[in-house]
């Protein structure tokens, strides 16, 4: 669809390859980067007016994007509210910190609850839509509200009940944008915590394959086993697709194996992987990873 958009936020044909963990994808049409809760609202105003589709990315670690183009509006918000406000044990947080600069801080000030996330990359904004978890805790654990607006760019804040946080997921934020949360911490031992942080980086880095481009666990965990477990039993560690390959030291991870890898070939590499475990298994993997720009997932 053949739209011209014309809003001082947006620019045009920007390529996506620097905004996912893959580097993959092919150019928006059109691009905006709000900085502020007002210029957000604007441009979501904006956007219902025009009839534009549009997604979101923020860090997109956790997201592959198709090679085609795409024919409509990426809002990225990696510049959006970056700020860290603490009161007592309780911190209000930006949408677009790191997740990992957040831990340190709250390492910094003995503040314990964060600190099994470390090594999860992305912001904020992706962590809570994304009830990111490892080890045992996830972002809803920590939260006491989240700040978002919808897509007629109104303004809520929605406490951590009302959110609907399930596994890796965010069941009444459908059609919401984060932009800030508020999380609440406990005081404790700083040495606890430094100890903690550095045995959980070494274990991320024994058991999963940091050097090169993933985005992380690919499908969610089933209701029984895991899926790496089936994966590995469906004899397909190691396998390769063109520029892709299942990692041979974490079967959940899928990771690059050319300087230029091919969405394409993630995605085929997805669907075969679902396809041979259902036939294996009887189970249906269900990715985690998020996709922008294609028909199906
Ligand atoms: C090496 C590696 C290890 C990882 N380990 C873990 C792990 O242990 N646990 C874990 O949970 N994840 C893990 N991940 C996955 C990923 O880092 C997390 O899901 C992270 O929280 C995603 O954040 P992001 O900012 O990159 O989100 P993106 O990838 O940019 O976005 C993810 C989804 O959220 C939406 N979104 C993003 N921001 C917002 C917002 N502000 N408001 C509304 N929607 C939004 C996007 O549209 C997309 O659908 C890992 C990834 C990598 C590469």
């Amino acid at each position: 669809m053949q739209i011209n958009l014309s809003h001082p936020l947006i620019t045009e044909n920007i390529s996506l390859k620097k905004f996912n963990c893959y580097r993959v994808g092919g150019n928006a049409r059109y691009f905006a980067t709000p900085k502020s809760n007002q210029e957000l609202s604007n441009l979501l105003i904006f956007i219902k007016n025009s009839g534009i589709k549009y997604d979101i990315i923020s860090a997109g670690t956790n997201t592959i994007i198709s090679d085609e183009n795409y024919d409509g509006l990426i809002i990225l918000l990696n510049r959006l509210n970056n700020f860290i406000i603490k009161n007592g044990n309780n911190i209000k947080v930006g949408a677009s910190v790191r997740l990992n600069d957040l831990i340190s801080y709250t390492i910094e000030s003995s503040l314990a609850g964060l600190e099994s996330l470390v090594g999860v990359p992305g912001l904020i904004g992706g962590a809570a839509i994304m009830n990111a978890g490892a080890y045992g805790v996830e972002f809803k654990d920590v939260t006491v509200s989240l700040d978002v607006i919808d897509t007629q760019g109104v303004f809520s804040n929605i406490s951590k009940h009302d959110v609907g946080f399930t596994y890796r997921h965010t069941k009444n934020l459908e059609d919401k944008i984060v932009v800030a949360a508020e999380i609440e911490l406990l005081k404790t031992d700083k040495l606890e915590l430094l100890k903690k942080r550095s045995e959980i980086l070494k274990t991320r880095a024994k058991k999963q394959p940091l050097d090169k481009p993933s985005c992380g666990s690919v499908f969610k965990r089933p209701k029984d086993g895991y899926a790496g477990d089936l994966i590995e039993r469906a004899g397909l560690k190691g396998f390769r697709y063109k520029s892709v390959m299942v990692s041979d030291k974490h079967s959940n991870f899928i990771v690059g194996c050319e300087k230029d890898i091919k969405a394409n070939d993630l995605y085929h590499l997805i669907a075969y992987i679902i396809n041979e475990v259902q036939e294996k298994f009887s189970i249906t993997l269900e990715p985690e990873v998020k996709f922008i720009g294609f028909n199906s997932y």
